[in-house]
């Protein structure tokens, strides 16, 4: 594995242990030229996937691409670095699985919406701001409805509380 930082060729495993429940194998290595010190996964990949992006370009799926902007979204957000890698593998697993080889990134980004949805709404107005690109107020105002409606969803057929459960203002807005 080649060093990031001097490009070295040649670098060294200096610890190796399963994580994320097994899925993976993470390695630290140590670049034997600069010392620069960094940390490789090893994981089951399925299949080869391709993205195809909103210009047409095809190009290899690239999980640690995604990783990246799934982290600025989830920076100094309490869900923690296990869960983000379990979230990822999940989507890359249900990419993998799909049957497609090719996959729009539109469905790769719908796909990361609807996990931060669940695992942190902050995170979710995050990425749905650069994923979307929002311009207005006005686009902001849309996923917070989105979010207030998720947590809001009756089980089944909407019964009167869940009705009223609408109008009902966020403790937050109350306790200010
Ligand atoms: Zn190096």
């Amino acid at each position: 594995m080649r060093c990031p930082y001097c490009a070295c060729g040649d670098t060294q495993v200096k610890d190796s242990r399963p994580t994320e429940e097994n899925a993976a194998i993470r390695r630290r290595r140590v670049c034997p030229d600069c010392g620069g010190r960094f940390t490789t996964f090893e994981r089951v990949q399925l299949r080869e996937l391709m993205v195809v992006k909103r210009s047409g370009r095809k190009v290899p799926f690239d999980r640690d691409k995604l990783s990246k902007s799934v982290g600025i979204a989830l920076r100094k957000r309490p869900a923690g670095e296990e869960r983000m890698d379990r979230m990822i593998s999940g989507i890359a697993r249900q990419l993998e699985s799909s049957g497609e080889s090719e996959i729009p990134s539109s469905t790769i980004g719908e796909m990361v919406m609807e996990a931060l949805r669940g695992l942190d709404p902050v995170a979710y107005v995050r990425f749905a701001s650069v994923y979307r690109d929002f311009r207005e107020v006005a686009d902001f105002e849309d996923v917070l409805g989105e979010i207030a409606r998720q947590g809001d969803e009756p089980v089944s057929e909407p019964s009167e509380t869940a009705k009223q459960s609408d109008v009902v203002p966020l403790p937050s807005a109350k306790s200010r």
